[in-house]
């Protein structure tokens, strides 16, 4: 044994970003609100700026705080680099203006998170790029799209909020044959439960907003893999500004420390509620790709370590039942965010495909009477039975 074996997870995300702390100095990492950092001599300061030696110069560039909250998603992703965005948003579309240009062709599928659809459909062809997008679930439909050209192919999965699995590592492979740069949104899985990097993506994204941060807090988003990519999105970045605020990397850094044991129960109490939900009355299908009945199962399990803390289920009744289920919950928020410490419940109309239309919902394949139910970390005992009382009382008034 060396004394260089590498830390899992656990460790990491305790440890990573944090572990050169010297004598005297805070054990944790301070929030640096300082907009600009000091020099005191030419010589100093121009080395800085030109990149010659480290030390941040201004903030919307880097950031102490910032860059240890980088750091431990570097690590946790196993990636080369990692920049940081305002927002989970910001990084996706950040990543697209920094890697594309006029005549470019993107492959996505048609799940992918609201906002990033949007961006698809609104905003890149605006900007003179093709992007086509592929039934999510049609693997060789995706793969004759890649074939027939591809400069960026987007891959998210598990999709929200129907939690459709892509087989990652068939399609990254896809991806390269062709030369495409090929991005993963890992917010679902988080980094305990999938390591698209290693499943041949180039570049993995997070909305941190949702399960890395942890408490619902914190906006941010970040961006790792390929340091020669990195730089690019860097770059962008630091120009135009979508910049991480320190409190929120602080934040973010604080609720990663316990990314591992929150996962690991979001985990486990998810794949109870799911198996629970399918033989629960008035339950007409339940989406979790850790049920030996999710479509495919077999290929969450191949690239999966967790199946994740979001589920979601249809109720009979459609959205009049969802109407009176939602509100007959006790430990949940109804809200608009996910993978936070506490259950959070809702409907793509109002979470994740708000920005649709129901008609564009429709045409996504999304049902209005769906109910998302993001797991938190409470006891799933009570969890159970707050989802059974809420389903008796979404019948009774139903009748
Ligand atoms: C929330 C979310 C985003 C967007 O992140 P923000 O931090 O809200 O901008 C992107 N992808 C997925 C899968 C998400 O759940």
């Amino acid at each position: 044994m060396t004394d260089h074996v590498r830390p899992r997870p656990g460790t990491t995300a305790v440890w990573a970003g944090e572990e050169e702390r010297r004598a005297g100095e805070p054990t944790q990492v301070p929030m640096v609100g300082s907009v600009s950092f000091g020099y005191r001599d030419l010589e100093d300061w121009t080395s800085v700026a030109r990149g010659e030696r480290p030390g941040h110069i201004y903030g919307r560039n880097t950031n102490p705080t910032v860059a240890a909250f980088e750091e431990k998603v570097r690590q946790l992703e196993g990636a080369g680099a990692a920049t940081s965005f305002a927002t989970g948003m910001a990084a996706i579309a950040g990543t697209f203006w920094a890697l594309l240009e006029p005549g470019r062709r993107v492959v996505s599928t048609r799940d992918t998170y609201g906002g990033t659809s949007v961006v698809f459909t609104d905003h890149l062809p605006r900007w003179g790029v093709d992007t086509v997008l592929c039934e999510t679930e049609a693997t060789e439909e995706i793969e004759a799209e890649i074939a027939r050209g591809c400069d960026l192919l987007y891959l998210e999965s598990p999709t929200n909020p129907t939690l459709k699995v892509l087989d990652l590592a068939r399609l990254a492979e896809a991806g390269r044959r062709v030369g495409a740069t090929v991005v993963v949104d890992n917010t679902f899985a988080t980094p305990m439960n999938q390591s698209p990097l290693a499943l041949g993506a180039h570049l993995v994204i997070h909305s941190a907003t949702k399960f890395l941060g942890g408490h619902a807090d914190a906006l941010g988003g970040v961006v790792c893999g390929d340091a020669d990519l990195l730089r690019r999105v860097f770059r962008f970045r630091e120009i135009t500004g979508a910049s991480l605020h320190p409190e929120a990397a602080y934040l973010l850094l604080r609720g990663l420390k316990t990314l591992a044991l929150r996962v690991g129960r979001q985990n486990e109490s998810a794949l109870r509620i799911a198996r629970w939900l399918e033989g629960a009355e008035g339950v007409t299908a339940v989406h979790y790709p850790g049920l030996p009945s999710h479509p495919a199962h077999d290929v969450a399990t191949r690239q999966m370590r967790g199946f994740g803390g979001v589920l979601s289920f249809a109720l009979e009744g459609g959205m009049a039942a969802v109407r009176r289920f939602l509100p007959a919950l006790r430990w949940a928020h109804l809200a608009a965010n996910l993978g936070a410490v506490e259950t959070v419940a809702g409907t793509p109309a109002t979470t994740s495909h708000v920005e649709c239309t129901p008609e564009e919902r429709a045409a996504l394949g999304i049902p209005e009477g769906l109910v998302r139910y993001s797991v938190g970390i409470e006891d799933p005992e009570d969890l159970l039975a707050d989802l059974e009382q809420a389903l008796a009382a979404a019948r009774v008034r139903g009748e």
